[in-house]
């Protein structure tokens, strides 16, 4: 229990309330980036402990949220082909894309996997030569490595049946696209304690210099959360506006080098669609041009007209911190986890599926 009991040390979570609660002297509002770091903190009740004059809003750090419709009715496509094993993490295939979800086409008889990491997928293409298997890669920088590994894999071993459908995201531009979105209300940022894992410290600077915003790097557990929104806060109160660490346990300033050079050697940046939030331009990993046979875009020739994202769902709203989840008038009523009309009440990361199952409605 070693690096989680103490990171939910109940003197240590009084210690830093108080220490919050003794310096906040103004309005401020938070966002976390991460959906990891909203579900815990709703989880344990963090925000009705704040001061009132603190207000957290939910960043767009699911990225399960995030996929657009678009890409799930390509990956949908694909599973519908025959002779193609399709393979996932499991939250996506509750997803809805424009018609049906991936779990609906597994029903209808689609070869639909969940896969727990992109090297189980190389492997099941090493033992099925007959079959095309596509491994659905979605995910912000902290998954990025892994799926580029399986690519690298998969060509020293030849594989001819190997390829990824890529939805990668990344988060600075995000947080520039919502900074700069005049309606923005975000005084500073909690960073996503796991990109940073991997990719260290270097680009929040120009952002939080651009944008005099603090950006601190944040883990997960009730603890770090607190002592992050006490340093950010601390900046704030002092009009200061720096990138700090809080978990220094795991970031390193330079993040995870040889990760990096996985990312790099397999992917090229490329303007991403986010989903409710619209396109993020260079804000996305797609295979480059030397790995392109382990594209399966190219590869399966896939060309769709992307579809029209659902009005009633106001998703885009919450991830860029205008609304919280129970300001859309169908949570709880005509959305709900067994019915969702958006992927943040699908996924684990989601803030409406936080809110849905941890506070009050
Ligand atoms: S409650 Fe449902 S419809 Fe509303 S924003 Fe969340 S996922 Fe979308």
């Amino acid at each position: 229990m070693k690096y989680l009991s103490e990171f939910r040390d109940p003197a240590l979570v009084e210690d830093f309330l108080n220490e919050i609660h003794k310096i906040t002297t103004q309005p401020w509002t938070l966002m976390e980036i991460c959906g990891g770091q909203t579900h815990s903190l709703v989880k344990n009740g963090i925000p009705a402990l704040l001061p009132d004059k603190i207000t957290l809003v939910h960043g767009p750090g699911c990225p399960v949220c995030v996929t657009s419709i678009g890409i799930i009715d390509e990956a949908i496509y694909l599973a519908q082909q025959r002779d193609i094993i399709l393979c996932s993490f499991g939250d996506m295939l509750r997803v809805p894309g424009s018609q049906k979800s991936l779990l609906e086409v597994k029903a209808e008889g689609a070869d639909v996997r969940i896969l727990y990491s992109p090297l189980e997928a190389v492997k099941l293409a090493e033992e099925n030569p007959n079959k095309q298997v596509v491994f659905f890669a979605v995910g912000f920088e902290t998954t990025a490595p892994a799926n580029a590994l399986s690519v690298v894999l998969a060509a020293q071993y030849k594989l001819e049946n190997y390829s990824i459908l890529a939805s990668h995201v990344l988060v600075p531009p995000a947080m520039e696209a919502i900074l700069s979105d005049e309606n923005n209300t975000i005084d500073a940022f909690l960073a996503a304690g796991h990109v940073c894992t991997i990719m260290g410290l270097d680009e929040y600077y120009p952002i939080a210099q651009k944008y005099k915003c603090p950006i601190v790097v944040t883990g997960f557990e009730p603890v770090d959360l607190l002592q992050g929104i006490l340093m950010a806060v601390t900046q704030l109160e002092k009009g200061e506006y720096k990138v700090e660490n809080q978990y220094s346990r795991s970031v390193l300033p330079q993040g995870n080098l040889i990760a990096q050079q996985t990312i790099h050697q397999v992917f090229e940046v490329n303007d991403r669609v986010w989903r409710g939030i619209g396109n993020i331009p260079q804000s996305g990993y797609d295979v480059n041009t030397v790995f392109k046979k382990y594209n399966a875009r190219l590869k399966f020739n896939i060309d769709i007209i992307p579809a029209e994202e659902n009005k009633e769902c106001i998703s885009g709203d919450i991830m860029k911190g205008l609304k919280k989840p129970k300001q859309c008038p169908n949570f709880g009523t005509k959305c709900k986890p067994e019915h969702p009309l958006g992927a943040p009440m699908v996924s684990s990361e989601g803030a409406c599926a936080a809110y849905y199952h941890y506070a009050e409605h």
